[in-house]
């Protein structure tokens, strides 16, 4: 007892460093084996990986190499919330939303605002969706777009309108027009698109009110959220072995029992637990398909323009200063695709660029 207490004071600073060198040694440790976050990797991509057009994985758990940009203004789209820098998808995502701006156009929509599709590299995104990974995914919002160029700042910080009351979750009938319903039929219409995601009440708006062909509500699907956008899910694209499809929506139209379910308190109680992680947060590389990593170490395309779509528009760097200047140009119709492209025709290649390998950094410097 007498030893110890006179040797203590002695031994105090060396206790101290020894202490001191286990917990610096565990921080070090710590920082070298945390695992860094799928959102964080795949967040801080700026550009698509040099490959062909493939998705791996699922929507809400993979990547997918070969993105094209939409430009951020064409014919009959304007890009919203550019700052995000999610306006990339699999080739065929960007031609469908280019031909649905057409087509809507003819139908007497007047142009659409384009939310998130993906990620340049898809992957979980740092904030909001938890699918939009594998590049097939898009936002389109129910707002139709203003006959004019927005701002950036405008495209950052325009409010879109609800259209759903958030206590009945019923449409606000003031707001619904008929070009609403027809945008969501022209969408529907389209072989690739499997799925389209809004919410219960506007489901239930589309059922009551939906007369003739009713086949295309089988696609129109309830979820929460999406009451001032819509959401287009397309199939798997040829060339993708490895992505993982999504059951096929059952054959009738959706109105009875599952919609009704909508309606009940259910699925509106409070989360039990609202400060859980969402899947999204916690994703390590680990949990993405073993593709994901090679997706990631790619290298760069060459730049932004060189991978943004040129199909009936002009791309945004080549944008000519006289308004009737010539299309660049591209076989097969106006939208630069094979006029029979749907799920089942291999990706088409023409008016759409592959991403290039950068040259080696000694050359041309
Ligand atoms: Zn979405």
């Amino acid at each position: 007892m007498t030893i110890s207490m006179r040797s203590l004071p002695g031994r105090r600073p060396f206790l101290t460093a020894a202490l001191a060198i286990v917990a610096l040694a565990g921080l070090v440790a710590g920082a070298i084996t945390a695992e860094p976050r799928a959102k964080d990797l795949f967040g801080a991509k700026k550009l698509p990986a040099v490959a062909a057009a493939q998705s791996f994985g699922f929507y809400s758990k993979g990547c997918f190499t070969g993105g094209v940009a939409i430009p951020m203004d064409g014919q009959n789209w304007e890009v919203m919330r550019p700052s995000r820098n999610r306006r990339w998808g699999h080739p065929t995502m960007i031609a469908l939303i280019e031909k649905l701006s057409r087509d809507a156009a003819a139908d007497g929509w007047p142009g659409l605002l384009i939310g998130d599709i993906s990620q340049p590299r898809g992957g979980p995104m740092l904030t909001g969706h938890a699918s939009h990974q594998i590049g097939l995914d898009a936002d389109i919002w129910l707002t139709p777009m203003p006959d004019r160029k927005l701002t950036t700042q405008e495209r950052e910080n325009i409010s879109a309108t609800l259209m759903v009351d958030d206590k009945t979750h019923l449409v606000k009938d003031r707001l619904w027009k008929p070009m609403h319903t027809q945008l969501l039929k022209r969408a529907a219409s389209y072989p690739e698109v499997e799925r389209i995601l809004v919410n219960p009440g506007i489901k239930k708006k589309l059922c009551d009110t939906v007369t003739g062909d009713r086949s295309w509500l089988r696609k129109i699907r309830p979820f929460w959220g999406h009451d001032y956008h819509f959401h287009i899910r397309i199939g798997c694209q040829p060339g993708s072995p490895n992505c993982k499809g999504q059951e096929a929506t059952p054959d009738d139209d959706g109105c009875g029992k599952p919609l009704a379910w909508w309606f009940t308190e259910e699925p509106w109680r409070p989360n039990k637990n609202p400060d859980a992680p969402k899947a999204r947060d916690v994703m390590t590389m680990a949990n993405l398909p073993k593709q994901c990593q090679f997706v990631l170490d790619q290298p760069d395309a060459d730049s932004v323009e060189a991978v943004t779509y040129r199909g009936g528009g002009v791309p945004i760097a080549a944008r000519a200063p006289e308004p009737d200047a010539p299309l660049p140009p591209i076989n097969g119709n106006a939208a630069g695709l094979p006029s029979a492209a749907n799920a089942f025709t291999a990706t088409p290649e023409i008016g759409i660029p592959l991403p290039r390998r950068r040259p080696p950094a000694n050359v041309g410097q």
